[in-house]
């Protein structure tokens, strides 16, 4: 029985209610009059249900289609301006006794070299990654108990805080590990990480068994219910995601909403994040053999519907997507991309050649952190190395408040300009500090409120003097 303040994963992803929401919105794909009701709903940005939502994604009217795109577009520059911020996945170890069907990582694997970071090792890819410029990082790993146990990630989340490299410094550790226990995501909050990330893969329970067919991760509810687990850990922020090219993306769609709607339900706050990975080519991996592949135009209205249905909810691409697919779709409602990524273990001190590469999957977007941040100029998008909010207690519902009442642009406005100047001073190419001080000078132009304008010129003076970590 569909019931999304329930606890069991079979109630708030009620497969039933899934399929009759499918059948909804198939039967209504051209009912101008509701999908009209629907829209002025949207309008008001205060979010769709997964129902009315599961109808956009359906519409085929095409003059109906253009007024959903220029609607995400509209709530996307209503919530997150023209900022986008950036962080990098770190890899810290590939070993995992699962046995996931689309994941090179899985146990039967057994030529992917396997490999754990040490410390020493951690110390060294930190570095790197600030010498790159980032701020932000998502760790990821496999499931391991044995080597990988919960001990090893807060060790790790330790040490990566603890390293500041020239004037570089990792402000904010997104987590991205297997299910856990309410104890360890404890754990993880009393380490201080920003969002918990843990994608779902598929919703579809059936399956998600037959994807993950050995391993912890084959039982449905223990990851479904994940979730509700960390924040009852304490961790306010979390990150869903469903693997799109495993299930079919309409099923997907409605099933991610509803999990949206259980948190808001029972914690009050939905999730921090939504990622939209696209299953890729990887190692023994073959995309093509997987049924429910989605293409671009598909994938552009997921986007734009997951942004009008949850405005307040910041959307996630990461390099697995190209330049070209990355750039359609930032406008519609992306709010984060990862920039100079590397899929690897090790791989950005020590970048392997692909034979005795341990990458989970291929990187579509290859460009350096320079090149995308230029190119994020270029295209009119302030690129935000910005982890304020995180640093100062404005998460979970607090930060919802703020957002949903739109009043976060007062903050990361500011915080993106200025954490943007920290990056030309340190580590820019001529030619993009070229752009950005430009860049710099039309967005500070464009701040409404004198006293913040006022602030913000003083501190990117000091930026430029050699102070770092200026917040609002
Ligand atoms: N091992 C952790 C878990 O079980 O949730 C998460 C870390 S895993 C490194 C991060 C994500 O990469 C997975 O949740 C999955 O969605 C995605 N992934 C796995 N194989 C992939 C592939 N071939 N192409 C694209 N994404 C993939």
């Amino acid at each position: 029985m569909y019931n999304p303040k329930s606890c069991k994963a079979e109630e708030f992803i009620d497969n039933e209610e899934v399929l009759a929401s499918l059948k909804y919105a198939q039967e209504n794909k051209n009912n101008v009059e509701l999908i009209d009701k629907i829209l002025e709903k949207a309008r008001l940005a205060k979010g769709l249900t997964h129902r009315e939502a599961a109808v956009l994604l359906d519409c085929e009217i095409e003059e109906k289609n253009k007024e959903i795109f220029a609607l995400a577009e509209q709530i996307k520059k209503d919530f997150y301006g023209n900022r986008i911020v950036l962080f990098a996945p770190l890899y810290l170890s590939n070993y995992c006794v699962n046995g996931c069907v689309y994941c090179p990582y899985h146990a039967k694997n057994k030529h992917i070299p396997r490999k754990k970071l040490t410390q020493d090792e951690i110390k060294k890819e930190v570095i790197a990654l600030q010498d790159m410029g980032h701020k932000r990082l998502a760790i990821e790993s496999g499931e391991d108990p044995q080597n990988n146990p919960i001990e090893y990630i807060l060790e790790s989340i330790k040490t990566i805080y603890s390293i500041k490299h020239k004037n570089g410094a990792i402000r904010r550790v997104n987590v991205n590990i297997a299910a856990t226990t309410v104890e360890n995501y404890k754990k993880l909050h009393e380490a201080g990480i920003g969002t918990y990330i843990l994608f779902q893969e598929t919703y579809n329970k059936e399956s998600y068994e037959k994807l993950h067919p050995t391993g912890p991760k084959h039982n449905y509810a223990y990851h479904t219910e994940a979730m509700d687990r960390a924040m009852q850990g304490g961790i306010d922020d979390v990150g869903l995601g469903v693997l799109f090219g495993l299930e079919s993306y309409r099923y997907e769609f409605s099933a991610l909403l509803m999990h949206a709607e259980h948190l808001e339900a029972v914690f009050g706050v939905g999730p921090h994040t939504i990622s939209v990975p696209r299953i890729k080519k990887a190692d023994d991996i073959n995309p093509e053999e997987f049924d429910n592949g989605i293409d671009d135009d598909i994938f552009a209205k997921i986007v734009a519907c997951i942004r009008i249905a949850v405005p307040y909810t910041g959307m996630i691409i990461s390099t697995r997507e190209s330049e070209k697919c990355r750039e359609r779709l930032l406008h519609l409602g992306i709010s984060q991309i990862s920039g100079g990524s590397k899929t690897s273990v090790g791989g950005y001190f020590n970048p392997m050649p692909e034979d005795e590469d341990s990458s989970q999957f291929d990187v579509s977007d290859r460009r350096s952190l320079d090149e995308v941040i230029k190119w994020l100029m270029k295209l009119g998008y302030l690129p935000s190395f910005c982890t304020a909010c995180y640093g100062s207690g404005r998460t979970g519902d607090r930060f919802m408040e703020i957002c949903k009442s739109q009043q976060i642009h007062n903050f990361c406005h500011p915080n993106a300009i200025m954490t943007l100047k920290e990056y030309l001073e340190d580590y820019a190419s001529a030619d993009t500090k070229s752009v950005g001080e430009k860049l710099i000078e039309k967005e500070v132009e464009s701040l409404e409120k004198s006293d913040i304008k006022d602030i913000v010129l003083k501190n990117l003076s000091k930026i430029h003097s050699g102070e770092r970590n200026f917040k609002f």
